[in-house]
């Protein structure tokens, strides 16, 4: 049992850097669980809230959904996905709920980005 949802915890969400940033949509973990009740099984959480410091030190993008908006909420996570199988079902049920989706394959480690923020654009799907 998560303190977020049934399947998701602060823990998994919380910045990698040791600042303590854990505050993320509402709306993102309804629709991430909702994602999860289909699936029915774990999904790993491989990055949530970044503060700017840390979302600078591994380079990802300066305006990136993860890091903090103006209300202090991070509006997106990455999830694991490194095969073939699972990509195909996760994007599937992830266009469900999400109208925003980054995919990662090989050099990036392999993950599926969803993201909830109103700021950018809509409808879209991109590759890392
Ligand atoms: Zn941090």
């Amino acid at each position: 049992m998560g303190d977020l949802s049934k399947n998701f915890s602060k823990l998994e969400i919380m910045c990698p850097c040791g600042c303590g940033a854990d505050k993320i949509s509402p709306v993102l973990i309804k629709k991430l669980q909702k994602v999860r009740n289909i699936i029915g099984r774990p999904l790993i959480i491989t990055s949530g809230v970044r503060c700017e410091f840390y979302n600078e030190s591994i380079k990802a993008s300066m305006s990136s959904s993860h890091v903090p908006d103006d209300s202090g909420t991070g509006n997106a996570v990455d999830i694991a996905c490194t095969n073939s199988k699972e990509r195909y079902e996760l994007v599937e049920v992830a266009q469900k709920f999400f109208q925003r989706i980054g995919i990662s394959g090989g050099s990036y480690g392999g993950f599926i980005h969803l993201d909830v923020d109103r700021s950018k654009a809509q409808e879209v799907m991109w590759l890392y």
